[in-house]
Protein backbone atom coordinates (compact mmCIF):
# COMPACT_ATOMS: atom_id res chain seq x y z
CA UNK A 1 0.00 0.00 0.00
CA UNK A 2 0.85 3.66 -0.88
CA UNK A 3 2.90 4.68 2.42
CA UNK A 4 2.00 8.54 1.41
CA UNK A 5 -1.43 8.62 1.93
CA UNK A 6 -2.83 10.97 4.24
CA UNK A 7 -5.03 9.99 6.92
CA UNK A 8 -6.83 12.64 8.98
CA UNK A 9 -7.79 11.72 12.36
CA UNK A 10 -10.51 13.09 14.31
CA UNK A 11 -9.78 12.31 17.94
CA UNK A 12 -9.91 14.64 20.55
CA UNK A 13 -8.50 12.46 23.05
CA UNK A 14 -4.40 13.32 23.21
CA UNK A 15 -3.39 10.52 24.31
CA UNK A 16 -5.38 8.66 21.26
CA UNK A 17 -3.58 10.84 19.06
CA UNK A 18 -0.82 10.45 19.85
CA UNK A 19 -0.96 6.55 19.64
CA UNK A 20 -2.37 6.35 15.92
CA UNK A 21 0.12 8.98 14.95
CA UNK A 22 3.33 6.95 16.45
CA UNK A 23 1.30 3.70 14.36
CA UNK A 24 0.72 5.41 11.26
CA UNK A 25 3.43 7.62 11.13
CA UNK A 26 6.20 5.20 11.47
CA UNK A 27 4.95 3.56 7.90
CA UNK A 28 5.15 7.45 6.74
CA UNK A 29 1.46 8.07 6.42
CA UNK A 30 1.26 11.47 6.64
CA UNK A 31 -1.27 12.26 9.33
CA UNK A 32 -3.20 15.17 10.02
CA UNK A 33 -5.39 15.96 13.09
CA UNK A 34 -8.28 17.79 13.11
CA UNK A 35 -9.85 18.45 16.46
CA UNK A 36 -12.07 20.90 16.41
CA UNK A 37 -14.61 21.46 14.04
CA UNK A 38 -13.53 24.74 12.16
CA UNK A 39 -9.68 22.35 11.28
CA UNK A 40 -11.73 19.82 10.29
CA UNK A 41 -13.55 21.68 7.66
CA UNK A 42 -9.84 23.63 6.56
CA UNK A 43 -8.49 20.27 6.06
CA UNK A 44 -11.25 18.77 4.09
CA UNK A 45 -11.24 22.08 1.76
CA UNK A 46 -7.44 21.82 1.30
CA UNK A 47 -6.96 18.03 0.32
CA UNK A 48 -9.59 15.78 0.35
CA UNK A 49 -7.85 12.19 2.87
CA UNK A 50 -7.57 9.18 1.51
CA UNK A 51 -9.04 8.03 4.78
CA UNK A 52 -10.46 9.71 8.12
CA UNK A 53 -10.28 7.55 11.78
CA UNK A 54 -12.93 9.15 13.84
CA UNK A 55 -13.62 8.69 17.53
CA UNK A 56 -17.14 8.05 18.44
CA UNK A 57 -17.11 10.49 21.02
CA UNK A 58 -15.53 14.24 19.67
CA UNK A 59 -16.06 16.96 22.50
CA UNK A 60 -17.92 19.48 20.13
CA UNK A 61 -20.31 16.47 17.97
CA UNK A 62 -20.84 12.83 18.02
CA UNK A 63 -18.20 10.99 16.37
CA UNK A 64 -21.17 9.15 14.44
CA UNK A 65 -22.61 12.66 13.20
CA UNK A 66 -19.61 13.56 11.45
CA UNK A 67 -19.29 10.72 9.68
CA UNK A 68 -22.43 10.32 8.31
CA UNK A 69 -22.04 14.14 6.91
CA UNK A 70 -18.74 13.52 5.52
CA UNK A 71 -20.21 10.03 4.04
CA UNK A 72 -23.12 12.18 2.63
CA UNK A 73 -20.61 14.53 0.89
CA UNK A 74 -17.74 11.91 -0.06
CA UNK A 75 -19.78 8.88 -0.63
CA UNK A 76 -16.01 6.79 -1.44
CA UNK A 77 -14.04 8.04 1.70
CA UNK A 78 -12.91 5.27 3.40
CA UNK A 79 -13.54 6.34 7.30
CA UNK A 80 -12.81 4.18 10.48
CA UNK A 81 -14.77 4.86 13.54
CA UNK A 82 -12.90 4.53 17.19
CA UNK A 83 -15.44 3.29 19.45
CA UNK A 84 -14.87 3.67 23.45
CA UNK A 85 -17.18 0.24 23.73
CA UNK A 86 -18.71 -2.45 21.23
CA UNK A 87 -22.34 -2.84 21.32
CA UNK A 88 -24.54 -4.01 18.86
CA UNK A 89 -26.94 -1.27 18.51
CA UNK A 90 -23.62 0.42 17.73
CA UNK A 91 -22.21 -1.90 15.09
CA UNK A 92 -25.67 -1.67 13.01
CA UNK A 93 -25.60 2.27 13.09
CA UNK A 94 -21.84 1.77 11.88
CA UNK A 95 -22.90 -0.32 8.94
CA UNK A 96 -26.00 1.86 8.18
CA UNK A 97 -24.33 4.82 7.11
CA UNK A 98 -21.47 2.91 5.66
CA UNK A 99 -18.16 2.87 7.72
CA UNK A 100 -15.67 0.88 6.58
CA UNK A 101 -14.31 -0.58 9.81
CA UNK A 102 -14.61 0.32 13.45
CA UNK A 103 -11.97 -0.08 16.47
CA UNK A 104 -12.38 -0.60 19.92
CA UNK A 105 -9.83 -0.52 23.21
CA UNK A 106 -7.97 -2.67 23.53
CA UNK A 107 -5.64 -0.28 20.83
CA UNK A 108 -2.88 -2.54 19.54
CA UNK A 109 -0.91 -1.08 16.63
CA UNK A 110 -1.35 -4.45 14.42
CA UNK A 111 -5.11 -3.87 14.59
CA UNK A 112 -4.82 -0.41 13.66
CA UNK A 113 -2.45 -0.93 10.74
CA UNK A 114 -4.75 -4.54 9.35
CA UNK A 115 -7.48 -2.22 9.50
CA UNK A 116 -6.16 0.96 7.80
CA UNK A 117 -4.73 -1.23 5.26
CA UNK A 118 -7.76 -2.97 4.29
CA UNK A 119 -10.27 -0.52 4.29
CA UNK A 120 -7.62 1.69 1.89
CA UNK A 121 -7.26 -1.52 -0.23
CA UNK A 122 -11.29 -1.67 -0.49
CA UNK A 123 -11.43 1.91 -1.26
CA UNK A 124 -9.07 1.58 -3.86
CA UNK A 125 -11.32 -1.06 -5.40
CA UNK A 126 -14.47 1.21 -5.41
CA UNK A 127 -12.31 4.08 -6.64
CA UNK A 128 -10.95 1.83 -9.83
CA UNK A 129 -14.74 0.19 -10.13
CA UNK A 130 -15.83 4.18 -9.94
CA UNK A 131 -13.45 5.80 -12.60
CA UNK A 132 -14.06 2.47 -15.05
CA UNK A 133 -18.50 3.34 -14.92
CA UNK A 134 -17.40 6.81 -15.00
CA UNK A 135 -15.43 6.25 -18.63
CA UNK A 136 -17.85 3.69 -19.76
CA UNK A 137 -20.61 6.52 -19.17
CA UNK A 138 -18.63 9.23 -20.60
CA UNK A 139 -17.72 7.34 -23.59
CA UNK A 140 -21.35 6.24 -24.12
CA UNK A 141 -22.18 10.12 -23.37
CA UNK A 142 -19.81 11.19 -25.90
CA UNK A 143 -21.49 8.24 -28.53
CA UNK A 144 -25.20 10.21 -27.76
CA UNK A 145 -23.45 13.54 -28.38
CA UNK A 146 -21.92 12.68 -31.68
CA UNK A 147 -24.76 11.21 -32.98
CA UNK A 148 -26.87 14.40 -31.80
CA UNK A 149 -24.08 16.27 -33.85
CA UNK A 150 -24.50 14.31 -36.79
CA UNK A 151 -28.42 15.35 -36.35
CA UNK A 152 -27.57 18.87 -36.00
CA UNK A 153 -25.32 18.39 -39.18
CA UNK A 154 -28.20 16.93 -41.39
CA UNK A 155 -30.77 19.11 -40.72
CA UNK A 156 -28.54 22.33 -41.04
CA UNK A 157 -27.55 20.78 -44.37
CA UNK A 158 -31.07 19.54 -46.11
CA UNK A 159 -32.97 22.23 -48.49
CA UNK A 160 -36.30 22.12 -46.23
CA UNK A 161 -36.35 24.56 -43.31
CA UNK A 162 -36.90 22.98 -40.23
CA UNK A 163 -39.10 24.84 -37.02
CA UNK A 164 -39.64 22.96 -33.80
CA UNK A 165 -41.84 24.68 -31.38
CA UNK A 166 -42.47 24.06 -27.67
CA UNK A 167 -45.48 23.53 -26.51
CA UNK A 168 -45.88 27.40 -25.49
CA UNK A 169 -44.78 28.07 -28.73
CA UNK A 170 -41.47 29.34 -28.28
CA UNK A 171 -38.74 28.19 -30.84
CA UNK A 172 -36.52 25.12 -30.22
CA UNK A 173 -35.00 25.09 -32.84
CA UNK A 174 -34.80 26.84 -36.87
CA UNK A 175 -32.20 24.94 -38.96
CA UNK A 176 -29.83 27.02 -40.93
CA UNK A 177 -32.42 26.64 -44.33
CA UNK A 178 -35.60 27.75 -42.06
CA UNK A 179 -33.19 30.74 -40.95
CA UNK A 180 -32.58 31.70 -44.52
CA UNK A 181 -36.12 31.40 -45.85
CA UNK A 182 -37.24 33.82 -42.79
CA UNK A 183 -33.97 36.25 -43.34
CA UNK A 184 -32.83 35.28 -39.25
CA UNK A 185 -29.05 35.67 -39.65
CA UNK A 186 -28.28 33.99 -36.77
CA UNK A 187 -29.14 31.20 -34.34
CA UNK A 188 -29.13 32.48 -31.24
CA UNK A 189 -30.97 35.42 -32.17
CA UNK A 190 -34.08 33.33 -32.14
CA UNK A 191 -33.55 30.54 -29.51
CA UNK A 192 -36.01 30.56 -26.89
CA UNK A 193 -37.77 33.34 -28.11
CA UNK A 194 -41.73 33.44 -28.66
CA UNK A 195 -42.30 32.34 -31.85
CA UNK A 196 -44.27 35.52 -33.08
CA UNK A 197 -41.51 37.90 -31.39
CA UNK A 198 -38.67 35.67 -33.33
CA UNK A 199 -40.23 35.48 -37.18
CA UNK A 200 -42.55 38.22 -38.52
CA UNK A 201 -45.31 36.55 -41.12
CA UNK A 202 -48.89 36.97 -41.03
CA UNK A 203 -49.32 33.35 -42.75
CA UNK A 204 -46.93 31.75 -40.55
CA UNK A 205 -48.92 33.17 -37.44
CA UNK A 206 -52.00 32.07 -38.91
CA UNK A 207 -50.95 29.04 -39.98
CA UNK A 208 -49.61 28.55 -35.88
CA UNK A 209 -53.23 29.51 -34.30
CA UNK A 210 -54.75 26.70 -36.62
CA UNK A 211 -56.71 24.31 -34.23
CA UNK A 212 -54.51 21.49 -35.24
CA UNK A 213 -57.53 19.01 -35.92
CA UNK A 214 -58.70 21.37 -38.86
CA UNK A 215 -54.61 22.25 -40.14
CA UNK A 216 -54.37 20.97 -43.68
CA UNK A 217 -51.81 18.71 -45.02
CA UNK A 218 -50.08 21.70 -47.39
CA UNK A 219 -50.28 25.30 -46.25
CA UNK A 220 -49.17 28.21 -48.30
CA UNK A 221 -46.61 31.09 -46.76
CA UNK A 222 -46.06 33.74 -48.73
CA UNK A 223 -43.64 36.75 -48.76
CA UNK A 224 -44.20 40.16 -49.66
CA UNK A 225 -40.59 39.95 -52.49
CA UNK A 226 -43.10 37.20 -54.34
CA UNK A 227 -41.73 33.67 -52.86
CA UNK A 228 -44.25 31.09 -51.72
CA UNK A 229 -43.42 28.02 -49.24
CA UNK A 230 -45.39 25.29 -48.54
CA UNK A 231 -45.80 24.56 -45.22
CA UNK A 232 -46.54 21.22 -42.87
CA UNK A 233 -47.53 21.35 -39.37
CA UNK A 234 -47.41 18.61 -37.37
CA UNK A 235 -47.63 18.13 -33.23
CA UNK A 236 -45.12 16.08 -31.84
CA UNK A 237 -46.28 14.59 -28.11
CA UNK A 238 -43.87 15.65 -25.39
CA UNK A 239 -41.85 18.62 -27.31
CA UNK A 240 -44.28 20.84 -28.92
CA UNK A 241 -44.92 21.55 -32.46
CA UNK A 242 -42.69 20.90 -36.13
CA UNK A 243 -43.28 22.57 -39.29
CA UNK A 244 -41.39 21.89 -42.33
CA UNK A 245 -41.32 24.07 -45.36
CA UNK A 246 -40.45 24.24 -48.68
CA UNK A 247 -39.95 26.70 -51.20
CA UNK A 248 -42.39 26.20 -53.92
CA UNK A 249 -41.63 29.74 -55.45
CA UNK A 250 -40.70 27.98 -58.71
CA UNK A 251 -43.77 25.88 -59.00
CA UNK A 252 -45.90 28.38 -58.27
CA UNK A 253 -43.94 30.97 -61.18
CA UNK A 254 -44.70 27.27 -63.86
CA UNK A 255 -48.36 26.73 -62.49
CA UNK A 256 -48.91 30.60 -63.66
CA UNK A 257 -47.44 30.77 -66.85
CA UNK A 258 -49.47 27.59 -66.98
CA UNK A 259 -52.70 29.37 -66.31
CA UNK A 260 -52.12 31.92 -68.31
CA UNK A 261 -51.81 29.52 -71.33
CA UNK A 262 -54.83 27.61 -70.55
CA UNK A 263 -56.33 31.29 -70.18
CA UNK A 264 -55.15 32.05 -73.30
CA UNK A 265 -56.07 29.38 -75.28
CA UNK A 266 -59.70 28.97 -73.58
CA UNK A 267 -60.09 32.46 -74.92
CA UNK A 268 -59.61 32.50 -78.20
CA UNK A 269 -61.38 28.81 -78.54
CA UNK A 270 -64.35 30.29 -77.32
CA UNK A 271 -65.48 32.44 -80.59
CA UNK A 272 -65.03 29.87 -82.92
CA UNK A 273 -67.23 27.39 -80.60
CA UNK A 274 -70.27 30.49 -80.45
CA UNK A 275 -69.30 30.26 -84.65
CA UNK A 276 -70.07 26.93 -84.73
CA UNK A 277 -73.16 26.99 -82.28
CA UNK A 278 -74.33 30.08 -84.88
CA UNK A 279 -73.88 27.94 -87.52
CA UNK A 280 -75.51 24.80 -86.42
CA UNK A 281 -78.47 27.30 -85.48
CA UNK A 282 -78.83 28.03 -88.89
CA UNK A 283 -78.32 24.93 -90.78
CA UNK A 284 -82.38 23.85 -90.22
CA UNK A 285 -83.34 27.30 -91.28
CA UNK A 286 -81.54 27.07 -94.74
CA UNK A 287 -83.85 23.64 -95.88
CA UNK A 288 -85.32 20.74 -94.52
CA UNK A 289 -83.62 17.87 -92.81
CA UNK A 290 -83.69 14.30 -92.30
CA UNK A 291 -84.71 12.75 -88.75
CA UNK A 292 -81.09 11.77 -88.61
CA UNK A 293 -79.67 14.85 -89.60
CA UNK A 294 -81.29 16.34 -87.10
CA UNK A 295 -80.18 13.93 -84.18
CA UNK A 296 -76.62 14.27 -85.47
CA UNK A 297 -77.13 17.98 -84.94
CA UNK A 298 -78.09 17.81 -81.91
CA UNK A 299 -75.60 15.97 -80.72
CA UNK A 300 -72.74 18.02 -82.38
CA UNK A 301 -75.14 21.13 -80.67
CA UNK A 302 -74.54 19.16 -76.78
CA UNK A 303 -70.56 18.29 -77.89
CA UNK A 304 -70.19 22.31 -78.23
CA UNK A 305 -72.07 23.14 -75.10
CA UNK A 306 -70.20 20.99 -72.72
CA UNK A 307 -66.56 22.47 -74.48
CA UNK A 308 -68.20 25.71 -74.18
CA UNK A 309 -69.03 25.34 -70.54
CA UNK A 310 -65.63 24.04 -69.58
CA UNK A 311 -63.93 26.86 -71.41
CA UNK A 312 -66.17 29.04 -69.60
CA UNK A 313 -64.98 27.57 -66.07
CA UNK A 314 -61.52 27.45 -66.99
CA UNK A 315 -61.97 31.20 -67.70
CA UNK A 316 -63.86 32.09 -64.16
CA UNK A 317 -60.94 30.12 -62.85
CA UNK A 318 -58.17 32.11 -64.32
CA UNK A 319 -59.61 35.15 -63.19
CA UNK A 320 -59.91 34.01 -59.43
CA UNK A 321 -56.94 32.74 -59.62
CA UNK A 322 -55.50 35.96 -61.10
CA UNK A 323 -56.99 37.79 -57.70
CA UNK A 324 -59.43 40.16 -60.44
CA UNK A 325 -61.85 39.93 -57.67
CA UNK A 326 -60.16 42.95 -55.68
CA UNK A 327 -63.19 44.58 -54.58
CA UNK A 328 -64.69 43.39 -51.91
CA UNK A 329 -67.77 44.76 -49.62
CA UNK A 330 -69.32 44.21 -46.54
CA UNK A 331 -72.05 41.23 -47.25
CA UNK A 332 -74.51 39.60 -45.34
CA UNK A 333 -73.46 36.00 -45.88
CA UNK A 334 -76.58 34.39 -44.32
CA UNK A 335 -78.64 35.94 -47.41
CA UNK A 336 -76.72 34.97 -49.79
CA UNK A 337 -76.58 31.04 -48.18
CA UNK A 338 -80.43 31.71 -48.45
CA UNK A 339 -80.60 32.78 -52.00
CA UNK A 340 -78.54 30.03 -53.19
CA UNK A 341 -80.65 27.59 -51.35
CA UNK A 342 -83.52 28.64 -52.31
CA UNK A 343 -82.79 28.60 -56.29
CA UNK A 344 -81.34 25.10 -55.91
CA UNK A 345 -84.06 23.83 -53.65
CA UNK A 346 -85.87 22.73 -56.59
CA UNK A 347 -83.91 20.44 -57.87
CA UNK A 348 -83.00 18.59 -54.73
CA UNK A 349 -87.18 18.04 -55.13
CA UNK A 350 -87.40 16.85 -58.32
CA UNK A 351 -84.92 14.42 -57.65
CA UNK A 352 -86.89 13.46 -54.21
CA UNK A 353 -84.36 14.67 -51.70
CA UNK A 354 -84.94 15.93 -48.47
CA UNK A 355 -83.43 19.04 -48.15
CA UNK A 356 -83.28 21.19 -44.94
CA UNK A 357 -81.23 24.71 -44.18
CA UNK A 358 -80.13 26.07 -40.86
CA UNK A 359 -79.41 29.82 -40.09
CA UNK A 360 -77.81 31.88 -37.52
CA UNK A 361 -79.63 33.82 -35.17
CA UNK A 362 -76.63 36.36 -34.86
CA UNK A 363 -75.75 38.54 -38.21
CA UNK A 364 -72.78 36.83 -40.40
CA UNK A 365 -71.53 39.71 -42.19
CA UNK A 366 -68.05 39.27 -43.95
CA UNK A 367 -65.90 41.15 -46.35
CA UNK A 368 -66.14 39.34 -49.55
CA UNK A 369 -67.67 39.60 -53.56
CA UNK A 370 -71.24 38.88 -53.52
CA UNK A 371 -71.43 36.86 -57.13
CA UNK A 372 -67.96 34.99 -56.26
CA UNK A 373 -69.53 33.93 -52.77
CA UNK A 374 -72.77 32.69 -54.49
CA UNK A 375 -70.73 30.72 -57.32
CA UNK A 376 -68.75 28.38 -54.10
CA UNK A 377 -72.41 27.96 -52.82
CA UNK A 378 -73.96 27.07 -55.81
CA UNK A 379 -70.94 24.68 -56.64
CA UNK A 380 -70.65 23.08 -53.01
CA UNK A 381 -74.33 22.69 -52.83
CA UNK A 382 -74.97 21.79 -56.35
CA UNK A 383 -72.47 18.89 -56.03
CA UNK A 384 -74.53 17.40 -53.03
CA UNK A 385 -77.86 17.30 -55.26
CA UNK A 386 -75.81 16.06 -58.50
CA UNK A 387 -73.95 13.49 -56.21
CA UNK A 388 -76.47 12.29 -53.89
CA UNK A 389 -79.00 10.01 -55.13
CA UNK A 390 -82.36 10.37 -55.58
CA UNK A 391 -84.33 10.35 -52.15
CA UNK A 392 -81.00 11.18 -49.88
CA UNK A 393 -80.43 13.47 -47.56
CA UNK A 394 -78.77 17.33 -47.98
CA UNK A 395 -78.15 19.79 -45.44
CA UNK A 396 -76.77 23.13 -45.44
CA UNK A 397 -75.67 24.61 -42.15
CA UNK A 398 -74.48 28.09 -41.21
CA UNK A 399 -73.14 29.01 -37.86
CA UNK A 400 -71.39 32.00 -36.30
CA UNK A 401 -68.45 30.79 -33.62
CA UNK A 402 -65.61 32.69 -32.42
CA UNK A 403 -65.14 35.52 -34.86
CA UNK A 404 -65.84 32.79 -37.87
CA UNK A 405 -67.99 31.82 -40.00
CA UNK A 406 -68.84 28.44 -40.08
CA UNK A 407 -70.87 26.63 -43.15
CA UNK A 408 -71.22 23.07 -43.85
CA UNK A 409 -72.70 21.32 -46.53
CA UNK A 410 -73.65 17.46 -45.75
CA UNK A 411 -74.84 15.01 -47.83
CA UNK A 412 -75.82 11.28 -47.49
CA UNK A 413 -74.32 10.41 -51.18
CA UNK A 414 -71.88 8.15 -52.33
CA UNK A 415 -68.65 9.46 -50.30
CA UNK A 416 -64.82 10.23 -51.83
CA UNK A 417 -62.80 7.12 -51.73
CA UNK A 418 -59.93 8.62 -48.87
CA UNK A 419 -57.14 8.22 -51.31
CA UNK A 420 -59.18 10.66 -53.94
CA UNK A 421 -60.05 13.63 -51.21
CA UNK A 422 -56.73 15.40 -50.89
CA UNK A 423 -57.15 15.71 -54.57
CA UNK A 424 -60.45 16.57 -55.17
CA UNK A 425 -59.75 20.35 -55.19
CA UNK A 426 -57.29 19.70 -58.11
CA UNK A 427 -58.18 21.14 -61.35
CA UNK A 428 -60.25 18.91 -63.29
CA UNK A 429 -59.85 16.09 -61.01
CA UNK A 430 -62.64 13.75 -60.56
CA UNK A 431 -63.22 10.56 -57.74
CA UNK A 432 -62.50 7.28 -58.61
CA UNK A 433 -66.04 6.65 -57.06
CA UNK A 434 -68.22 9.11 -59.54
CA UNK A 435 -71.37 7.52 -60.46
CA UNK A 436 -71.91 6.77 -63.90
CA UNK A 437 -74.16 9.23 -65.88
CA UNK A 438 -73.26 12.00 -63.56
CA UNK A 439 -71.27 14.60 -65.58
CA UNK A 440 -68.90 17.34 -64.72
CA UNK A 441 -65.41 18.72 -65.60
CA UNK A 442 -63.40 18.30 -62.47
CA UNK A 443 -63.41 22.39 -62.05
CA UNK A 444 -66.21 23.14 -59.45
CA UNK A 445 -63.96 22.45 -56.32
CA UNK A 446 -61.05 23.99 -57.67
CA UNK A 447 -63.26 27.81 -58.76
CA UNK A 448 -64.83 26.77 -54.63
CA UNK A 449 -60.76 26.41 -52.90
CA UNK A 450 -59.94 29.73 -55.18
CA UNK A 451 -62.81 31.74 -54.09
CA UNK A 452 -62.70 30.42 -50.40
CA UNK A 453 -58.80 31.19 -50.60
CA UNK A 454 -59.53 34.81 -51.83
CA UNK A 455 -61.38 35.33 -49.25
CA UNK A 456 -58.81 33.79 -46.13
CA UNK A 457 -60.69 31.61 -45.63
CA UNK A 458 -59.98 27.16 -45.56
CA UNK A 459 -62.33 24.55 -46.75
CA UNK A 460 -62.05 20.71 -46.22
CA UNK A 461 -64.02 17.32 -46.79
CA UNK A 462 -65.27 14.72 -44.30
CA UNK A 463 -66.72 11.77 -46.13
CA UNK A 464 -66.76 7.92 -45.59
CA UNK A 465 -67.69 6.36 -48.39
CA UNK A 466 -70.89 4.82 -48.89
CA UNK A 467 -72.21 7.33 -46.31
CA UNK A 468 -71.77 11.11 -47.16
CA UNK A 469 -69.60 13.83 -47.35
CA UNK A 470 -69.62 17.07 -45.49
CA UNK A 471 -68.19 20.06 -47.75
CA UNK A 472 -66.90 22.50 -44.33
CA UNK A 473 -65.90 26.21 -45.27
CA UNK A 474 -64.87 28.78 -42.22
CA UNK A 475 -64.68 32.02 -43.36
CA UNK A 476 -63.81 35.18 -41.00
CA UNK A 477 -66.67 37.04 -39.54
CA UNK A 478 -66.29 40.89 -39.94
CA UNK A 479 -68.66 42.68 -37.36
CA UNK A 480 -70.94 45.37 -39.24
CA UNK A 481 -70.00 48.78 -38.02
P1 LIG B 1 -67.28 17.89 -61.02
O1 LIG B 1 -67.50 18.78 -62.17
O2 LIG B 1 -66.72 16.56 -61.39
O3 LIG B 1 -68.44 17.78 -60.12
P2 LIG B 1 -65.92 19.20 -58.84
O4 LIG B 1 -64.61 19.93 -58.87
O5 LIG B 1 -67.11 19.95 -58.40
O6 LIG B 1 -66.07 18.55 -60.25
O7 LIG B 1 -65.69 17.98 -57.88
C1 LIG B 1 -64.55 17.18 -57.99
C2 LIG B 1 -64.86 15.76 -57.63
O8 LIG B 1 -65.14 15.64 -56.23
C3 LIG B 1 -66.09 15.21 -58.28
O9 LIG B 1 -65.80 14.72 -59.56
C4 LIG B 1 -66.51 14.11 -57.34
O10 LIG B 1 -65.74 12.95 -57.59
C5 LIG B 1 -66.11 14.65 -56.00
N1 LIG B 1 -67.23 15.29 -55.29
C6 LIG B 1 -67.49 16.60 -55.17
N2 LIG B 1 -68.56 16.82 -54.40
C7 LIG B 1 -69.00 15.60 -54.01
C8 LIG B 1 -70.09 15.14 -53.18
N3 LIG B 1 -70.94 16.00 -52.60
N4 LIG B 1 -70.21 13.81 -52.99
C9 LIG B 1 -69.36 12.94 -53.57
N5 LIG B 1 -68.33 13.29 -54.35
C10 LIG B 1 -68.15 14.62 -54.58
Amino acid sequence: MSASKLILLAVTHEQLQRLFQSALGAVSYQVAIANERLTLERDLREAIPDLMIIAQHLHWISGFDVAQDLLERFPTLPIILFAEEETPSLLKRAIQIGISDYLSPPLRIETVMRSVEESLRRANRLGDWTRREVRRTTASLQKRVDELQKFYLILNAIEDGVLILDDHQRVLFANAAARRMFGIWQEEAIAGKPVSEAISNVDLMALLSTDLHNVLPHNEIAFDDGRVLSAQLVAIPKVGTAITFQDISYWKQIDRLKSEFIHAVSHDLRSPLTAILGYIDLVERVGPLTEQQREFILRVQQNVQGITLLLNELLELGRIEAGLDTQKELVCFEEIVRQAYESLEVQARMRSQRITLSLPDQPSTLRGNPIRLRQMLDNLIGNAIKYTPEGGEISVQLEVQNNQLILRVRDTGPGIPPADQPHIFNKFYRASNVPRGVGGTGLGLAIVKSIVDNHGGRIWVDSVLGKGSTFTVVLPYEKKE
